[in-house]
């Protein structure tokens, strides 16, 4: 044999530490002597009880035990119509609609949208900011089993066209005000206040909606230039809410501000729908100015605040002791825990749209510590791989691979860049696959997972998702531009 000693310095190290690395130094001189042309990529450095440990944390039992039925959106939202009827689903600006009028309005146009063609496996786009109407138009497209393409009036006209060209919906949901913007589009428009919905008959349509049927296809960043559509299925979406706890009141009353194209919208709405809760939709304006935003969290008691740590620094956390906030879309500072957690439930919540609105979920968060993104939601598996897809150690960096019944199927009408990024999972049975976030994380001694940034060119500027890339090529196709490089710069770091 061979014998040796360590020295280390005790300022950096503790024995424990150490001793775990004489271990791992042990376990690869004995598999390189047992099998010397093995590559070293396929030596293990774990041994079984750390492989264990990260099983546990990373919930890859979820991958093997039953799943609890599968269930559409339209079904659990149905189940509380008929549970709650007259209970309030949707405020705004001091009008409300109940839970039956909201299901009888949906079916109204779901009616009108089905005799156009909607059907599962067809698309109708939504032209809309938020509104109560909006909402009524998200749950009358998933009541015809046809996904919705949601498109933020914010956006330029071309991106209009070339979301509409590329998801080839069979109709538009839009209002008076955006309606101009669709002339030339060669597809039916309808104006949610046109005046033949009224007509339409209040009971549901005879659509059965399957849980495997796509709910909505939301587009993001693309780096060759081009925004690609992720598409989620409906029980990607109830597996999370169905039995979403963390702490968050039920019912609660559930603050809709983000944009409808960005899946934190989702979570709004249906976090408070598919929970027998209320939604309080927040128009642009409000949301715009830090002040109204305050008085109406204030006035209409709202529970559940979601928000990019970016949007709640600019606002003040008096007088909302009763509302629960959690971040998410973007690392959260360590400053915005300090002024938020403290007499209120703060969480965390991190994930991106491939693999549907969120799965991991810190604990309550508390002053004076790092900030994590959490452990996983009850269906998600997760795992933190080096490069050859071996999970790493305990507080080595690793990028974050996500398995479970929240990975989408994927981006609409593009193989090739679907197989890059959804791979065969090695961790489950056949047919497993997870999803490659790009995101670069280690677990932490609390047993949560630390964000550290990103493996690629992805950055977030307020929470808005863009790939450096797509800038890049759109600049470099200017005339007089050969090569392009883009930076997200702040003018004043924080
Ligand atoms: P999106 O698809 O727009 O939700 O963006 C997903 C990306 O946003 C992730 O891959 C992360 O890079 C980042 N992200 C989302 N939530 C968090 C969070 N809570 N902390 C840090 N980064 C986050
Ligand atoms: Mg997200």
């Amino acid at each position: 044999g061979i014998g040796g000693t360590v020295e280390y310095r005790i300022d950096l190290f503790d024995a424990d530490t150490i001793e775990t690395l004489i271990a791992r130094f042990e376990r690869v001189l004995a598999a390189i002597t047992a099998d010397p042309a093995r590559p070293l990529s396929r030596i293990d450095v774990l041994d079984q009880d750390e492989h264990a440990q990260f099983d546990r944390l990373g919930n890859r039992p979820a991958l093997s035990s039953p799943a609890p039925p599968a269930t559409s959106i339209t079904g659990l939202f149905g189940a509380h119509v008929a549970q709650t009827p007259d209970a309030v689903a949707v405020s705004y600006q001091g009008g409300s609609l109940s839970y039956r009028s909201l299901d009888e309005a949906s079916n109204q146009l779901a009616h009108k949208l089905s005799a156009l063609g909607a059907a599962p496996g067809t698309r109708v786009a939504m032209l809309l900011n938020r509104s109560p109407e909006a909402v009524i138009a998200i749950m009358a497209v998933l009541k015809t089993g046809a996904a919705y393409v949601p498109i933020d009036p914010v956006v330029p006209d071309e991106r209009v066209r070339f979301i509409l060209g590329d998801a080839r919906p069979l109709a538009v949901v839009t209002s008076a005000e955006h309606a101009s913007r669709l002339d030339g589009a060669d597809l039916p428009v309808i104006d949610v206040h046109d005046a033949d919905i009224a007509a339409q008959p209040v009971t549901a349509p005879a659509t059965t909606v399957l849980p495997d049927d796509t709910a909505y296809l939301i587009y993001t960043s693309g780096t060759t230039g081009k925004p690609k559509g992720v598409a989620v299925t409906h029980h990607n979406v109830t597996q999370l809410l169905s039995t979403l706890d963390a702490g968050l009141p039920k019912p609660g009353v559930w603050a809709l501000c983000h944009s409808l194209a960005f899946d934190v919208s989702v979570w709004e709405i249906f976090g408070a729908l598919l929970r027998g809760g209320r939604v309080v939709v927040v128009g642009d304006t409000v949301v715009g100015s830090p002040e109204e935003f305050h008085d109406v969290l204030v006035r209409e008691r709202v529970t559940v605040l979601t928000q990019t740590p970016s949007a709640v620094g600019m606002l003040s956390p008096d007088g909302l002791e009763h509302t629960a906030l959690v971040v998410v879309g973007e690392a959260c500072r360590p400053e915005v825990v300090d002024r938020w957690a403290p007499g209120r439930l703060m969480i965390n919540a991190y994930g991106p749209t491939e693999t549907t609105m969120c799965v991991t979920i810190s604990a309550p968060l508390a002053p004076g510590h790092t900030v994590p993104i959490g452990s996983p939601v009850d269906r998600a598996a997760l795992f933190v791989l080096d490069e050859w897809l071996r999970p790493v150690p305990a507080g080595v960096v690793g990028e974050l691979y996500v398995a479970g019944d929240g990975v989408a199927h994927g981006y609409v009408d593009r193989p090739g860049l679907t197989a890059t990024r959804f791979v065969a999972c090695p961790f489950g049975g056949s047919g497993t696959r997870m999803y490659r976030t790009g995101d670069l994380v280690r677990w932490g001694a609390d047993g949560q997972l630390q964000y550290l940034g990103r493996a690629d060119e992805q950055v977030k500027v307020r929470g808005y998702r863009i790939e450096l890339g797509e800038i890049q090529t759109a600049l470099a196709a200017l005339d007089g531009v050969d090569q392009a490089a883009v930076i997200a710069r702040e003018d004043r770091p924080g």
